[in-house]
């Protein structure tokens, strides 16, 4: 099949604008994904005819809608090789699943002393859920350093495992420097050594074909609206027996079987982690939007994506003055860079005045800018609208800064 970007850039209404009189280059998909009109429209029809409150109900519009809202389980089940639908639970985001596992899971089963391992390259969602729970259960946290290339040695990850080890979190992909984790590898390394296995799939939901399975993740998160999805829904996925195993993170309504003043007992997951009316418009606009991209194909949408990438790459080494931060053997579509004499703050400035939008800052990884001796870079990440035009802009706004600030 060839790879038609220009009809689907058609698909995204927001990439029909100008920005300061220049066609827009919305190179910021790593921050958030643009919306196609299949999710915008199936947002708007659903909130048009079919919306009411989930569950329960028993007038026509509440079980429409509890249709169009379960019938999305099991779509992210297959859209990331998950065996059951029971494994899926909604979350807010990447983030709020995160924070459900170092709550529910963690302060359930872990011990003071306990050991999580992460990586320096971590996004804040995969950090300071875990320093959280240090704080109030007195886990250890140990991080595995990340080389000057970006990437995270295989032999360096087995020199941060011990007996005490019983979570090893990382991200499938970097946010910052688009390093692709040795996901699996580490994943095997983990479970021999007694771990269980989180993954921090937000950068990798959509750009890779994601298999839990094969990967073998106990957990697996990420957010819709990194997925051409809306913003406030999102998943985390986990090994049946271990959701099993999990008491509540919060309490409400939808995630009880009985409540009496004296007791409470729970339903079975995933219904016990979904308290409270969700995002139900939501859940159908991510429906909408994993039914898009599987309909171009993630595959297709990799060696699209993997194109850019290397015409991007190409297009910025040539540029005297720009160091590319992050040059991983196995990258995704994400280019991080800094220049000689411009902060990557007015770079993103300079940038915008031309149409292109990136973005400049650590990118919510404070730890590995520290790491790396940096403070910020300028970022351009990809998705599947992503076309050479907006790279060829790219590059000639980068020229501009070099014009200006030498
Ligand atoms: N992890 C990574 C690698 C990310 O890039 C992000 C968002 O940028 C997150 C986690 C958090 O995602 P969210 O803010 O949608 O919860």
């Amino acid at each position: 099949m060839t790879y038609d970007v220009e009809t689907y850039r058609k698909d995204f209404p927001a990439l029909a604008q100008e920005i300061h009189g220049h066609p827009l280059a919305y190179l910021d998909t790593a921050a958030s994904a643009l919306k196609p009109r299949a999710v915008i429209d199936a947002m708007s029809r659903f909130l048009e005819r079919d919306y009411a409150n989930i569950h329960r109900g028993v007038h026509e519009l509440s079980q429409r809608s509890t249709d169009m809202y379960e019938a999305v389980r099991p779509m992210i089940r297959d859209f990331i090789s998950a065996g059951r639908e029971e494994e899926i639970v909604f979350t807010h985001g990447a983030t709020d699943a995160a924070n459900l596992v170092a709550q529910a899971w963690g302060r359930t089963f872990l011990k003071t002393g306990d050991e999580i391992v992460i990586t320096a390259l971590e996004h804040h969602a995969n950090i300071v859920p875990w320093q959280l729970l240090r704080e109030q259960i007195g886990i250890v946290l140990r991080v595995v350093p990340v080389t000057p290339e970006g990437e995270v040695r295989i032999e360096d990850v087995k020199a941060a495992l011990s007996d005490r080890t019983r979570l090893v979190a990382f991200a499938h992909v970097s946010n910052v420097l688009g390093t692709i984790l040795p996901a699996k590898e580490i994943a095997a390394l983990a479970h021999d050594a007694g771990a269980l296995v989180f993954v921090d799939g937000a950068q990798s939901i959509s750009h890779l074909p994601v298999d839990v399975r094969d990967i073998d993740a106990d957990f697996f998160v990420f957010s819709g609206h990194k997925i051409y999805g809306p913003t406030g829904i999102g998943a985390l996925y986990a090994k049946q027996k271990i959701l099993e195993s999990m008491p509540p993170y919060q309490g409400g309504g939808d995630m009880i079987a009985s409540v009496t003043f004296e007791k409470t007992t729970f339903k079975d997951p995933p219904f016990r982690f979904e308290a409270g009316t969700p995002p139900i418009a939501e859940v159908v606009g991510l429906g909408a939007a994993l039914r898009y991209v599987s309909e171009i194909g993630m595959d297709n949408i990799a060696a699209h994506e993997d194109e850019i990438l290397r015409y991007a790459t190409e297009a910025l080494s040539g540029i005297e003055g720009v160091r590319i931060v992050g040059t991983a053997k196995n990258k995704s579509g994400i280019v991080s860079f800094i220049m000689e004499h411009a902060h990557p703050h007015d770079i993103g400035t300079v940038l915008d005045r031309s149409g292109v939008a990136i973005r400049a800052g650590h990118h919510c990884a404070q730890p590995l800018m520290e790491h790396l001796g940096l403070t910020a870079t300028a970022r351009a990440s990809f998705g599947l609208y992503t076309n050479k035009a907006d790279i060829d802009a790219l590059a000639a706004a980068v020229r501009k800064v070099r014009e200006i600030f030498g």
